[in-house]
């Protein structure tokens, strides 16, 4: 899913209250097998009427079975196993009533009609012109609660529906997509137009959808890897020519990114059916099983969508709160589809913005807590499950420092729970195992913590000596020291060469042996680290701080040229070790080296916002 994030933060200011999810009414005891939608709908509204057929295999002893159904609609009657059964319908909840036995089939039938039609991004049907291109539009969005406001749902992720059928009749000048393939195309007697969508695929419930409108049907075929034959690829366009003129550039672009994409996950996950998309004025996209809904044909969002088929549809998340599996996957394909069409430098840019949007959550984690797991816009975080998801699995990436290993860890987790769902820790085994390595550190810090490392290089350089002093502090205490490594670009007359560190104290110094007199120091020049570091050269003109005598062989005096500040004064040999260290307001200081070993020390000291070192040498 993604939508535009100025219209995110105006609608989460304003609604979030309403939105939060009842309690988890209990639809438990029965697995849901077979899903068919028969329904009428429309262009012109969002109200349906029709019926939704349900088979299920019942897991447990029950005197009835909950589906979650807005009480918008009305129940004309329900069948099961094709008898009239009683019923009650109440606080969004139908309860069909009998003796449901383990182990039986049943199948339900439940007649309905209603308009539940709302306006929010998050409303289950919306009817709505596309104020650009005047065209009415019905479509749904169910993720992650709303499949209840236009059909009666079992909404529990790990309950996939096997495989599914949707039956949509519309008005003669319109066309109706949804998951699978298209069965069938009958015009019936009143002229109305029947759309029979079928799939096999194991689809959540959240991912089954309808879009209706005046559309004409732009069909193109990719080859992705794996596939003998050719994957159509389905586009509903608005009935304009000279919209689908001006959009075939970009909707053709969908072909190279599902075969950018299942090449390097090796395969395609639905490829007896299709991939497509319908257009509707939702301000966003939706990731719907094969027939993604969505508001433009733009670079991210189509590969946005696209990747979620792999990452959310054939892997769904388990739970709410491992959303990150979903969305920060999702973001990440718009990385990786940005570097491989258009080039690095964008990837970066890409990244550089999305590390912005999580320094703007300094407290936040990726991570989902279960309590906020009912909060649609604590799931949907832009900053956290969208752009720091991403910027984790990048540094994943990065601190793999190997990418068929990292990309053959993607397709083990995508083989290993193909068609079902997984939760974090699920991809945290797989990857451990694929790698052969512990990566609990790191979700600790970057997933399960809080916030990013906020980390301050100070440096100078002495001869071949590059000595860093580093510093970094959690933008959260609640995670105040991470473990990560960090590129530093060393720039000199006529070259520049990057050399990668490794951050993992509070407080630590460093020193590298450099041959070339370096002009100038920057860190992760190409936006790999989701860290805010500073870098500063030290003065070390002389004119804040006299050390003397010097060669000094039993005491060495440091006279400060500042009055009445703090300093921190740090005392490093030029291998970058910490000798000493202290605070002090004194202008006159005194040390005692008689038992130091003999060589060069570096007294680096910080005051307010100067940092400046000397260098004194014991014989
Ligand atoms: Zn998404």
């Amino acid at each position: 899913m993604n939508l535009r994030t100025l219209l995110w933060f105006f609608i989460s200011l304003l609604i979030v209250p309403e939105i939060l999810a009842e309690s988890a009414p209990d639809t438990s005891g029965f697995d849901i097998k077979y899903l068919r939608l028969e329904l009428n709908a429309s262009d012109t509204s969002a109200f349906i009427s029709g019926k939704a057929v349900c088979k299920s295999l019942i897991t447990h002893d029950l005197q009835n079975i909950c589906f979650e159904f807005s009480e918008k609609y009305l129940v004309d009657s329900v069948l099961v196993n094709h008898f009239p059964a009683s019923w009650m319908h109440q606080n969004n909840l139908l309860n069909v009533y009998g003796h449901f036995t383990a182990d039986d089939l049943f199948e339900s039938e439940i007649y309905y009609h209603g308009n539940a039609g709302g306006s929010g991004f998050f409303s289950g049907i919306t009817n709505k012109k596309d104020a650009q291109w005047n065209i009415p539009v019905t479509w749904t969005l169910s993720e992650p609660f709303a499949a209840r406001d236009w059909f009666p749902a079992k909404q529990v992720l790990s309950d996939k529906i096997d495989s599914s059928e949707v039956i949509l009749t519309v008005p003669p000048w319109c066309m109706a997509g949804s998951n699978g393939v298209l069965a069938g195309v009958d015009t019936l007697p009143d002229k109305r137009v029947r759309f029979h969508w079928k799939s096999h695929y194991p689809i959540a419930y959240y991912l089954i959808s309808m879009a209706v409108a005046n559309y004409q049907n732009y069909t193109l075929y990719a080859r992705p890897y794996g596939l003998d034959d050719s994957l159509p690829v389905v586009n509903f366009v608005y009935n304009i020519p000279s919209l689908l003129e001006s959009s075939k550039k970009d909707i053709d672009r969908t072909k190279d990114f599902i075969e950018y994409y299942s090449a390097l996950l090796e395969g395609y996950p639905f490829p007896d059916e299709k991939y497509g998309h319908c257009l509707a004025p939702m301000g966003g996209g939706m990731e719907h099983q094969t027939m993604t809904t969505l508001s433009n044909f733009g670079f991210l969002l189509v590969s946005h969508e696209l990747f979620h088929m792999w990452f959310g549809d054939m892997v769904t998340c388990a739970s709410w709160s491992d959303i990150w599996l979903n969305e920060g996957f999702a973001s990440y394909g718009e990385y990786l589809a940005l570097n491989h069409f258009e080039g690095k430098e964008s990837a970066d840019a890409w990244m550089s913005q999305a590390h912005a949007f999580a320094f703007a959550m300094p407290e936040g984690s990726v991570y989902v807590p279960p309590e906020e797991a009912d909060n649609v816009y604590r799931i949907f975080n832009y900053n956290l499950s969208y752009k720091k998801g991403a910027a984790i699995l990048h540094m994943l990436r990065m601190e793999t420092a190997n990418d068929s290993v990292f990309f053959k860890a993607l397709r083990d987790y995508l083989q290993r729970f193909k068609y079902s769902v997984a939760s974090v820790n699920d991809f945290i085994n797989t990857f451990q195992q694929v790698t052969g390595k512990d990566w609990q550190y790191f979700f600790e810090q970057w997933y399960y913590g809080s916030g990013y490392p906020v980390v301050q290089i100070e440096w100078q350089q002495i001869g071949n000596h590059l000595l860093l002093n580093i510093q970094q502090h959690g933008s959260s205490s609640k995670t105040p020291v991470f473990r990560f490594s960090l590129p530093l670009t060393f720039y000199y007359p006529g070259g520049d060469s990057t050399v990668t560190i490794r951050i993992d104290q509070a407080e630590q110094s460093l020193a590298i042996n450099f041959p070339r007199r370096i002009t100038g120091i920057a860190a992760d020049t190409e936006s790999d680290v989701l860290a805010k570091v500073t870098v500063i050269p030290m003065d070390t003109s002389g004119k804040y701080l006299l050390i003397y005598p010097n060669p000094a062989a039993r005491k060495v005096a440091l006279d400060f040229y500042t009055k009445d500040v703090n300093r921190t004064i740090t005392v490093i040999s030029l291998s970058g070790q910490v000798i000493g260290k202290l605070n002090s307001r004194e202008s006159h200081l005194e040390l005692d080296v008689s038992h130091w070993t003999p060589g060069v020390y570096v007294v680096m000291v910080t005051e307010n916002n100067i940092r400046y070192a000397a260098r004194f040498v014991i014989p």
